[in-house]
C-alpha cells in the first residue's frame, strides 16, 4: 500500500511551470491535433464540448460532422425544431444533451444577439454547460486562464500529485491543483494536452507511464501506486426495470409514441410500451412473436426489454400520443438506439 495524500493542501509542493510546459511540448509532438472542432469558432468548440460529455472521440467525431452541417451556426441552429436536432442526436445518447444545446442556442439568440457570449459567466449560465465545460470553451475558444476538470483530468491530477479518496473535498482538492498549475500562455493548447493526456497516456487501464512526460515528477508512478488511483468508489447495485415494447405494424408501417418532454428519451419516438396501459382489446393481430429481449443501460438503472412483435390486420382505432410511420421513415426520425436496433432487425 502506498502512502498518499488523502486532500490537497498548501504544502504539496509542484512545480506548474515544468508541468505544464512539459505537456504543451508532448500535444505538439505527440496529441491530437486534426480534430474536426479545433480552433477558436467558439460554436464548433461549444458542441464538440457537449458531444464529448461521456462518449469517446471516435464516436463523436461521425456525429459532429453531421451536426455542424445541418446546423452550421447558432443561428441555424435556434431555427431548427427540437424534433430536427434530436434526430441529428439521434443515437448519441444522452439526449438531454441535445435538448439543451438547442435551448441554448436560443438563449444566445435572445439574450446575447446571436452571437457565442466570450465571458466565462456568461458560458456557465447556458443550459447543460458545467464549471469544467464553461472553462474548456473559454480556454480553447477565447485563450482565457480557465482550469478544467473532467473525469479523465481527474484521474491525471489524483495520479500526478498522488490523492487518494472521493468526496466534495478530494473534488475541491484537485480543482485547486488544477487551478495552480494553469500556465500563463498557450492555455488552448494546454487545455488539450490534458484531454489528450488522459485519453492517449494516463488512462484508465494499461496507463502509458513510460511514454509519459511528467512521469519524473509524478506521484504514483514514482510510488508504484499508479493502479491504485484514483481511489475507486464503492460500486452500488444498478437497479433493473422492465418493459415490454410493441413493435405494432401495418404493412410497412408501424407505431410509435412521442415521450414526454422531459425524462429518459425526452422527446424522442420510442414503441409503446404494454406498462403504459395501452389495450389491446380490439386489435386484429395477424401474427404475433416474441423477439429475442434485449438490456439498455442507463446512468442510474438498467432497462429489461421485452420486444413484442404483433402484425396487425388494420391500424387501431388512433390512440393518444400514437402515430404511423414507415419503417424506413422511423429509422430517419429521432429514436433512441434500442428501437433502432429493433426497427433494423425487422
Ligand atoms: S506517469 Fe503514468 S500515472 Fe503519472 S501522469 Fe504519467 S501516465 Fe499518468
Amino acid at each position: 500500500m502506498c502512502k498518499l495524500h488523502s486532500a490537497y493542501n498548501a504544502s504539496m509542493s509542484f512545480d506548474p511551470a515544468s508541468f505544464s510546459s512539459s505537456l504543451i511540448a508532448w500535444q505538439r509532438m505527440h496529441g491530437r491535433n486534426d480534430l474536426p472542432w479545433q480552433g477558436k469558432d467558439p460554436y464548433r468548440v461549444w458542441l464538440s464540448e457537449i458531444m464529448l460529455q461521456q462518449t469517446q472521440v471516435a464516436t463523436v467525431i461521425p456525429y459532429y460532422l453531421r451536426f455542424v452541417d445541418a446546423f452550421p451556426n447558432v443561428g441555424a441552429l435556434a431555427r431548427a425544431s427540437e424534433e430536427e436536432v434530436l434526430s441529428c442526436w439521434s443515437g448519441l445518447g444522452y439526449y438531454a444533451r441535445g435538448r439543451n444545446l438547442h435551448r441554448a442556442a436560443r438563449m444566445i439568440m435572445e439574450s446575447h444577439g446571436g452571437e457565442f457570449p466570450k465571458q466565462y459567466e456568461d458560458i456557465l449560465n447556458l443550459p447543460g454547460i458545467g464549471r469544467s465545460t464553461a472553462a474548456a470553451i473559454s480556454a480553447q475558444a477565447f485563450g482565457e486562464k480557465r482550469a478544467i476538470l473532467d473525469g479523465n483530468v481527474k484521474r491525471l491530477l489524483a495520479r500526478y500529485c498522488g490523492i487518494k479518496g472521493h468526496g466534495k473535498q478530494v473534488e475541491d482538492g484537485l480543482w485547486k491543483i488544477a487551478e495552480s498549475l494553469l500556465p500563463d500562455e498557450e492555455v488552448a493548447v494546454y487545455t488539450q494536452a490534458l484531454m489528450d493526456m488522459g485519453a492517449m497516456l494516463c488512462r484508465r487501464s494499461k496507463p502509458m507511464c513510460c511514454s509519459c512526460p511528467v512521469k519524473n515528477g509524478c506521484v504514483a508512478f514514482n510510488a508504484g501506486c499508479v493502479h491504485e488511483l484514483p481511489t475507486p468508489k464503492p460500486k452500488k447495485k444498478v437497479p433493473e426495470r422492465y418493459a415490454t415494447f410493441l413493435l405494432a405494424l401495418n404493412g410497412a408501417e408501424i407505431m410509435l409514441e412521442k415521450r414526454d418532454p422531459s425524462g429518459i428519451w425526452g422527446g424522442l419516438w420510442s414503441l409503446p410500451q404494454i406498462e403504459d396501459g395501452i389495450s389491446l382489446h380490439d386489435w386484429k393481430i395477424v401474427e404475433r412473436i416474441e423477439m429475442p429481449k434485449l438490456v439498455h443501460t442507463f446512468t442510474h438503472f438498467r432497462l429489461r426489454i421485452s420486444p413484442l412483435l404483433l402484425k396487425l390486420e388494420e391500424k387501431p382505432e388512433h390512440q393518444r400520443k400514437h402515430s404511423w410511420m414507415r419503417v424506413d421513415e422511423a429509422l430517419q426520425a429521432a429514436i433512441p438506439t434500442p428501437v433502432r436496433n429493433l426497427l433494423l432487425s425487422l
